[in-house]
């Protein structure tokens, strides 16, 4: 959703209200997609501070489906967004562009929402997801979610001196 800035432009002191979708039902980045199960409307107060800068204050509770890091089983995350931003609209947008490197969400007179929520939720990305502080992974041979029980792998296997003192057990059972 775009919000033009003009109007709150114009005025010294001017205050916009605005409750503005975010558009996406997935989260896209170079790491891979995920779903968002939940979203409110994004709360937004624009500020005309004067002299052309502008005070933009955010708020947005949403809900993204994230693998966890060992079971890669689908984790819910809540993100409640709570952000503010200056622009200085005296700068053109390379201008600002240069300054902050991240203002892409303003082009020309509009604000762009959907991008300017996007790089909120990349900011306030956790490091580390876990469904839970003690999940088991995933068995590295079979694949199986060893939250939901054992496997019947072998897991000596992964030692290759305990692997080749077998084969010699063996040669001597087929004797
Ligand atoms: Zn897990
Ligand atoms: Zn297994």
């Amino acid at each position: 959703m775009q919000i033009a800035l003009n109007d709150v432009l114009k005025d010294d002191g001017k205050i916009l209200r605005v409750d503005a979708d975010f558009g996406p039902d997935t989260f896209e980045m170079k790491l891979g997609k995920y779903p968002i199960t939940r979203k409110t409307p994004v709360s937004l107060v624009l500020t005309n501070k004067g002299k052309r800068n502008l005070l933009i204050q955010g708020r947005m509770d949403l809900t993204i489906l994230i693998p966890c890091g060992r079971c890669l089983e689908e984790v819910p995350v809540e993100f409640e967004l709570d952000f503010e931003k200056k622009i200085d609209m005296n700068l053109t947008e390379e201008e600002r562009r240069e300054a902050l490197d991240e203002c892409a969400y303003i082009h020309g007179y509009d604000l762009d929402v959907d991008e300017l929520v996007y790089s909120e939720i990349l900011v306030n990305w956790p490091l580390r997801v876990l469904c839970k502080e003690d999940c088991k992974g995933i068995c590295s041979i079979c694949g199986k979610n060893l939250n939901h029980g054992t496997c019947d792998c072998d897991h000596t296997d992964l030692d290759p001196r305990m692997a080749q003192i077998r084969d010699i057990f063996n040669k001597f059972k087929e004797v």
